[in-house]
């Protein structure tokens, strides 16, 4: 036990938090594709993005890169779990390459229905962070000029679409479940006529993890993040329990805490984005429970079930 003048520190547990099903089935595609086809296989882009996880597979015999034109013909590529532009596997396919698409099935869902509205004459506008992989890969489904991203409330005031349009919606699978609320309310009184999304795009894991951190966040002095600076549903998970009042930090290992973050701090609630494995969150605790004796419990909103085939390539 540590010092006996200092009450336990509360470490709440958000659950869902962490891997979701989209990432559990990008990792082992690249696991089965360096089985399958023998180190090393090239990835293009971070299969998820996590630091622990790229470097996990690299240890295997993954080699990362950006673009496909750093793969040499006859090496096997794995496209990743954020979904690419329609020209990526066109080329791979040009230069005869092998390679595994490890698309989240749930993120293809959203690019067939992209297609599916451009046969029927529409315009989408898509809700999502410019620059991101999936915003990039979504739009790069359709013809250019086909679709147009708006990011906020603002945007939608700057369309420049009128009533005669064709309009229709989707989204970003990973963005906050209330912001993008806004922007559709947004849409619709401004063209009421829009056409949206039979479903919601915005993933399950993405709106679990959201829930579970409003409900933990209330009870909080500090939320902890564990998520990569460029994981959009690490960054809405900040930005949920920012918004219920509770300081959030995003971190990508325990190693980056700074124990003056718990001064005067009773309890500390702890969730991971979608791309972060368990033992991080493991890897926290046991860092907390190192400057303060911790009594752990968990918050749980949902359970999920969700699972992924993997490809049939792959499958054999
Ligand atoms: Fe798929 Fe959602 Fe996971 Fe992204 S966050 S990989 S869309 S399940």
């Amino acid at each position: 036990k540590k010092s006996g003048e200092r009450k336990p520190l509360m470490v709440l547990i958000a659950a869902p938090r962490g891997f979701c099903a989209g990432v559990d089935r990008a990792i082992e595609i690249v696991e089965k594709a360096i089985e399958k086809f023998g180190a090393p296989v090239y990835v293009r882009h971070e299969i998820v993005h996590n630091r622990f996880v790229v470097d996990s597979l690299k240890e295997k015999g993954a080699i990362f890169v950006e673009e496909l034109e750093e793969v040499p013909d006859d090496m096997p590529v794995v496209f990743s779990a954020h979904g690419v532009p329609k020209s990526v596997p066109a080329e791979a396919k040009r230069r005869e390459m092998i390679y595994v698409d490890a698309t989240c099935p749930l993120v293809s869902k959203v690019h067939r229905q992209a297609e599916r509205l451009i046969e029927k004459g529409k315009h989408i506008i898509f809700i999502g962070h410019a620059g991101h992989p999936e915003v990039i890969g979504t739009m790069g489904q359709v013809p250019e000029g086909q679709m147009t991203l708006v990011e906020t409330v603002e945007d939608v005031a700057t369309l420049p679409f009128t009533h005669e349009d064709k309009l229709s919606f989707l989204t970003q699978t990973t963005l906050s479940v209330d912001d993008t609320a806004e922007i559709v309310v947004a849409l619709q009184a401004r063209y009421p006529h829009i056409v949206a999304p039979k479903a919601e795009d915005i993933c399950y894991a993405t709106s679990n993890r959201q829930e579970a951190v409003k409900a933990m966040a209330p009870s909080c002095d500090l939320v902890l993040v564990i998520g990569a600076p460029n994981s959009s549903n690490s960054l809405r998970l900040v930005e949920v329990a920012e918004r219920m009042g509770t300081t959030a930090r995003l971190i990508q290992r325990a190693s980056e805490i700074d124990p003056t973050w718990l001064d005067g701090v009773g309890t500390v609630g702890v969730t991971a984005g979608a791309s972060a494995p368990e033992v991080l969150v493991r890897e926290v605790v046991t860092k907390l429970g190192e400057w303060r004796e911790v009594e752990e419990s968990k918050i749980r909103t949902a359970e999920e079930k969700m699972v992924f085939k993997l490809p049939r390539q792959l499958m054999d």
